[in-house]
């Protein structure tokens, strides 16, 4: 079966060091990142293609994986390869400015927009969820969400009053590809917490590359770990087996004390996520036999896990939506209180989208550790003045265990994007670095995405559902010199709630690759600034005023 064929290739995992086998270090870094998201070290379930986030995929099947990384290999300097929800549709002359690859993933016009339908075309073969990165080649593991983990725990302790979460108790659902960060991003906070996820796999996968402390052994014991390390003020993550439906209403019940709830388990597929009553191990092969009903069955349990959260509110605690969709499934759920609490954006991002600030993030494709390291100290040397950003790095660069190829991320805004890119392209120019780096960025960004309960939830002006900035955003993303741009539907809370677009462009030291960078690096984050203007943001017209940024109508 070609679905599966995986099993017999053996694991991917992407060349390292500085000769490329394709015509174009463009085309080479594309397929090297096609190739690092189905590395097992990074991707959740290599053998089903998926990278993270549900089902977020990489290619559609085995046969569509080796026909890309072949057209790569083969791609002129001049060409651009056309990637149809995973599958590689057609090859056309371009020019050397123009992307090597271009992607849509995941897209249905509106009215489709449904999961039954997405899954009956899915099942066709026709189409392929692309999550955010999964599907845009620019996934770089647990890492990729950490640093926003990260800031959103610091936002959540500024909001409390706080310096720091020391002596503070958080609680949260789903330790997979991203929801794994939440342990590590507390801790760094200096926080305790309590993390509950049905597959303990996937607690031990976070143990082993550092993201969280222990997996207790039963619920009571966790919990007793969990409340000692908050009384004591000790930053310590604590994970346990169970499933969210069930434990967070039975902590309430118990008023065990917790400062803050929040939840990352796969609740924008409910698919993806374990209702109450079904065992683990027939947890695929339910989803299978009978979607409609598993779906149902998901958003019950989701409406307990909701209420849950919602009670925990109304008890004192701080708790936040953390872009999973749980609340508009819980309400399909028939919780009608599920939106009593914010999505995290709202709550905590949006000033920093409004300056262009957003996940900024590369990769050596020389596979060595050396290379992070002196970009890291390259960054710090840019932006000296940037206490958070300097700690960030310190502290990424302890604690941080590469999966797959090294790499790093750290938020960057608007003119400032540009100046890293141009150093890391010197550095490469000047054989500082064992290759060429790879930049992108994820799809949550300022100016990239269209996702009204997540990324533009209340926006000020009311345009939360409007899916022209993205669109507009990859546009000029592929006129600025990316190496490749996609645009997606339905990434991070699923299908029909959202539109996205990605970049990614190759520092590979040539003099054309510094004309690339300066453009693409300034324009994509310029857009975000854009999109807060039209919407009404102060913040992003002082921005926009201070940094040059041609916004036609106040
Ligand atoms: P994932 O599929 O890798 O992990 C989800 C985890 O939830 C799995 O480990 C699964 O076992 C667990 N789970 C499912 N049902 C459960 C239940 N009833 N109780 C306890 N655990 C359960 O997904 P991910 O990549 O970690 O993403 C998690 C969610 O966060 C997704 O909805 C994703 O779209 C969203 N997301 C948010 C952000 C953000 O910035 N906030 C970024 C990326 C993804």
């Amino acid at each position: 079966d070609a679905m599966t064929a995986g099993h017999e290739r053996g694991p991917v995992r992407a060349a390292r060091g500085a000769e490329r086998t394709a015509k174009s270090w463009g085309a080479e870094a594309a397929k090297r990142m096609l190739m690092n998201n189905l590395d097992p070290e990074v991707a959740e379930h290599p053998e089903d293609l998926v990278v993270y986030g549900g089902t977020g995929k990489a290619a559609r099947s085995w046969e569509a994986y080796d026909a890309i990384v072949r057209t790569l290999d083969e791609l002129e300097p001049d060409e651009t390869l056309l990637v149809q929800s995973g599958k590689p549709v057609g090859v056309f002359r371009t020019h050397e400015w123009a992307p090597r690859v271009l992607i849509a993933n995941a897209n249905l016009v509106g009215d489709w927009a449904t999961w039954p339908e997405f899954r009956r075309l899915e099942a066709l073969g026709l189409t392929m969820y692309g999550q955010m990165t999964a599907g845009s080649w620019i996934y770089i593991g647990t890492q990729g969400i950490l640093q926003g983990t990260y800031e959103t725990f610091a936002a959540v302790a500024r909001s409390l009053g706080r310096e720091s979460l020391a002596g503070t108790l958080t609680l949260t659902g789903g330790a997979g590809g991203m929801g794994g960060a939440q342990p590590l991003a507390v801790t760094m906070n200096e926080g305790a917490v309590l993390i509950v996820d049905v597959d303990a796999s996937r607690l031990q996968r976070r143990v082993a590359h550092g993201y969280l402390d222990e997996v207790a052994p039963d619920l009571d014991t966790a919990v007793a770990r969990a409340v000692a390390a908050k009384e004591s003020g000790a930053a310590r993550s604590i994970g346990v087996v169970g499933n969210a439906a069930l434990v967070f209403p039975e902590l309430l019940l118990r008023g065990t004390p917790v400062d803050i709830v929040t939840d990352q388990t796969s609740a924008h597929d409910p698919l993806a996520y374990l209702p109450v009553g079904i065992p683990f191990e027939e947890w695929k092969a339910e989803a299978a036999r009978d979607p409609e009903g598993f779906t149902a069955r998901a958003r019950g349990s989701m409406a307990k896990h909701v209420a849950a959260m919602v009670g925990f509110q109304d008890a004192g605690a701080a708790v936040f939506d953390y872009g999973n969709s749980i609340r508009a499934e819980a309400q399909l759920g028939g919780f009608d209180r599920a939106f009593a609490f914010p999505g995290f954006v709202p709550a905590y991002i949006r000033p920093q989208f409004a300056e262009g600030r957003g996940p900024f993030r590369w990769v050596a494709l020389s596979g060595d550790p050396e290379d992070i390291r002196k970009t890291d100290e390259a960054i710090k040397a840019l932006f000296p003045d940037n206490a958070g950003l300097v700690r960030w790095l310190d502290k990424a660069a302890e604690k941080v265990h590469f999966e797959g190829l090294p790499a790093r991320i750290c938020w960057l805004g608007y003119q400032e994007r540009h100046l890293a890119g141009l150093k890391f392209n010197e550095m490469v120019a000047a054989g500082e670095l064992a290759g060429p780096i790879v930049i992108g960025r994820d799809h949550l960004d300022a100016g990239s995405v269209a996702s009204p309960y997540r990324e533009t939830e209340a926006m000020a002006d009311g345009s939360d559902a409007i899916a022209d900035w993205p669109l507009l955003n990859a546009l000029l993303n592929t006129a600025s010199g990316a190496s490749w741009v996609s645009i997606h539907h339905g990434g991070g809370v699923g299908i029909g709630r959202s539109i996205h677009a990605g970049q990614v462009t190759v520092a590979d030291g040539t003099p054309l690759a510094a004309e690339k960078l300066a453009r693409l690096l300034t324009n994509d984050p310029g857009t975000g600034v854009m999109r807060h203007v039209d919407a009404g943001y102060e913040r992003a017209r002082e921005v926009a005023r201070e940094r040059g940024l041609i916004v036609p109508m106040p």
